[in-house]
């Protein structure tokens, strides 16, 4: 958090910088995502979440990867857990470190590690890459 505040500091933005910001009234907010609004909805930051899981209930009908809502998600035939949008959003999110999460989650098998651990285990994988 102190780096996304040191990049906002660094902008240089015209607005006060006792100006409240808030996330964006969205029905679909993305987890993967941070945007910061003024109070008239300017967008002033929007970056990618370092790491982001999906909680237990909505990992059913969302992908994995962007998200987003699917109604026939592609699922992961090996943990049986991940489910994907589309078979780019698949082999992207293999490609991106779900390869180590799928073999963790074979071996944790038939457990499923809540998603907080979840979500360390992805910071930790990113930062050993
Ligand atoms: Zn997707």
């Amino acid at each position: 958090m102190s780096q996304q505040l040191e990049a906002v500091s660094q902008l240089q933005l015209p607005v006060p910088p006792d100006t409240p910001l808030s996330p964006p009234p969205s029905p679909h907010p993305l987890p993967s995502t941070q945007h910061l609004l003024t109070p008239n909805h300017s967008l002033i930051l929007q970056e990618p979440a370092y790491a982001a899981v999906l909680y237990d209930e909505k990992t059913p009908g969302h992908c994995d990867h962007c998200f987003a809502r699917c109604a026939r998600p592609l699922l992961c035939t090996r943990s049986r857990l991940a489910r994907y949008c589309s078979p780019e959003h698949q082999r992207a999110a293999w490609v991106a470190g779900y390869r180590e999460e799928c073999e963790a989650l074979v071996r944790c098998a038939p457990q499923v590690p809540p998603p907080s651990v979840r979500l360390a285990a992805r910071v930790l994988w990113r930062r050993a890459r």
